[in-house]
């Protein structure tokens, strides 16, 4: 037998794996069906309140993770003062589309901050979905010497 479980917002009878798992209940699932609960975040999101929940969420996430913030900026600075060219003057690493992004391949450290590759948002994206650690490239490779 299947479990199922009414969903208290749309009433409909849906299998137990269309409500997202909950801790703190008792049957240990949500009582919104997974589509019910997106849009409800979806519309959450578009208010005052959940933009500003956004914001916060951001800045928490942003001292949560100082290296990568220094590490951007150590990025911004680097081309402001000329010792990297501008991501518009590539193509992306890995599929030579317009660089839009320069990625961190080699983590945010100190001494990889200015380790960078410039690549496509889409690439950078998938870079950052895989979590890839999968290709160390040759380090500091568009850097100037100075
Ligand atoms: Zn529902
Ligand atoms: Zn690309
Ligand atoms: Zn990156």
């Amino acid at each position: 037998m299947t479990a199922t479980k009414r969903c208290s917002k749309c009433k409909e009878i849906k299998p137990l794996e269309k409500f997202s798992r909950e801790k703190r209940v008792q049957d240990g699932r949500r009582s919104e069906c997974k589509i019910c609960f997106r849009e409800r975040d979806r519309r959450y999101y578009q208010t005052e309140k959940g933009k500003a929940a956004i914001i916060a969420g951001e800045k928490r996430y942003r001292l949560k993770h100082p290296e990568k913030r220094k590490a951007r900026n150590a990025v911004t600075h680097a081309i402001e003062t000329g010792r990297l060219l501008p991501t518009s003057s590539f193509g992306c690493y890995y599929c030579s589309a317009p660089a839009q992004h320069y990625h961190h391949q080699n983590g945010y450290t100190e001494e990889h901050r200015l380790d960078v590759v410039p690549v496509c948002r889409k690439c950078h994206k998938e870079i950052h979905k895989k979590s890839a650690k999968r290709r160390m490239i040759c380090q500091q490779k568009y850097l100037f010497v100075m």
